[in-house]
C-alpha cells in the first residue's frame, strides 16, 4: 500500500485497477481466450495503482517482495484460481490472499492471453531470444495461437541446446531424436513455453525437427524418440519470464508509472 508519504516520489495519482485491467484485457485481447483460470482482475486491493511489480507467480515470496516495494499491483502469469482447485481462501492460499487484502495490492493474471500475444508474448519473446523466426501457430486454426510454429538457421540439436542455455541461463534438458532428413540438422521449430510437453506430438505433425517447451513428463522422452523430433524441456519458470517482464515495461512506457519485474528463482 503507498501511504501518502510517498506520492511525492510517484509521477501522478495513478491508476484504478479496473482502468489498469480494461487496458490490459483489450491489449492482449484476454476475451478471446478460453483459459484454466480467470484473467484480469482476481484480487481489488481498493487502492489507486502507482507502482507495480511483476512476476511469473503469485507466490509468497513475491507478494512480499511487493509489499517492501510499496507497490500496489502485482502483475503475473501465474495467479490464483484455478480450474478444480478448492475454492475456500484457507491454508497456503489463504495466507497469500490476506497478505494482498491487508496490504491493498491489487492482483491481476494473464495466462494464455500472455503466451500467445505476437509482440509481448512468452513464446514471441522466447523466439526472439533463438533466433527463430514465427510462421504460424502450432494448431493453424486457432485465432490466437498459443504454441508456434518456426524457422530457423540450420544447426545441430547440441548448438541450439547451447543456444537456450544461454539465452536462458539454464541447462534444458535434451531429449535427443534420430531426425528422418539427411544432414541432421534442425530448420523448423515447434515451441510452446510453460508445461506444453504434450503438444509435442502435434509439432511432430507439423514437420518439426525439434520442439521446445518448459517442463518434461516421463513420456515425453518416448514420444521424442518414437516421432524422430528433438525434445527441449527448457524450464517452465525460465521460458515465462519474458512475457510478463515485457507486460510490464509496456505499462510503464503507456502509463508512465514504475514497474519493477521481480525474479523468484525457480529451477523447475
Ligand atoms: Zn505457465
Amino acid at each position: 500500500m503507498s501511504t501518502q508519504s510517498d506520492t511525492s516520489s510517484t509521477p501522478n495519482d495513478g491508476i484504478s485497477a479496473q482502468q489498469l485491467t480494461a487496458y490490459c484485457d483489450d491489449y492482449l485481447s484476454a476475451h478471446d481466450f478460453k483459459d484454466y483460470c480467470p484473467n484480469g482482475l482476481q484480487v481489488d486491493g481498493g487502492q489507486p495503482i502507482r507502482r507495480i511489480v511483476t512476476g511469473v507467480t503469485a507466490c509468497e515470496a513475491l507478494i512480499d517482495a511487493a509489499i517492501a516495494d510499496n507497490a500496489d499491483a502485482i502483475l503475473v502469469h501465474h495467479g490464483y484460481f484455478w480450474k478444480g482447485e478448492p475454492a475456500p481462501l484457507t491454508g497456503m492460499k489463504g495466507t497469500r490472499i490476506r497478505k494482498l487484502l491487508t496490504h491493498g495490492i491489487s492482483l491481476i493474471t494473464y495466462h494464455l492471453p500472455l503466451d500467445a500475444h505476437p509482440k509481448i508474448g512468452n513464446n514471441a519473446i522466447l523466439a526472439e531470444l533463438l533466433d527463430l523466426e514465427i510462421t504460424g501457430g502450432l494448431y493453424p486454426h486457432e485465432l490466437h495461437p498459443v504454441g508456434n510454429i518456426a524457422t530457423c538457421a540450420p544447426q545441430t540439436a547440441e548448438a541450439l541446446a547451447t543456444k537456450i542455455a544461454t539465452a536462458l541461463g539454464r541447462t534444458p534438458l535434451h531429449i535427443a531424436a534420430e531426425l528422418p532428413n539427411d544432414d541432421g540438422l534442425i530448420r523448423r521449430v515447434g515451441l510452446c513455453t510453460g508445461g506444453a510437453q504434450d503438444m509435442i506430438e502435434q509439432a511432430a505433425e507439423m514437420g518439426c525437427d525439434a520442439y521446445i517447451s518448459g517442463e518434461i513428463s516421463e513420456r515425453t522422452t518416448h514420444s521424442a524418440r518414437e516421432l524422430g523430433i528433438h525434445y527441449f524441456a527448457a524450464g517452465h519458470h525460465a521460458t515465462e519470464r519474458g512475457g510478463i517482464e515485457a507486460l510490464g515495461e509496456h505499462l510503464k512506457a503507456e502509463f508512465n508509472l514504475p514497474v519493477t519485474f521481480i525474479d523468484i528463482d525457480n529451477p523447475a
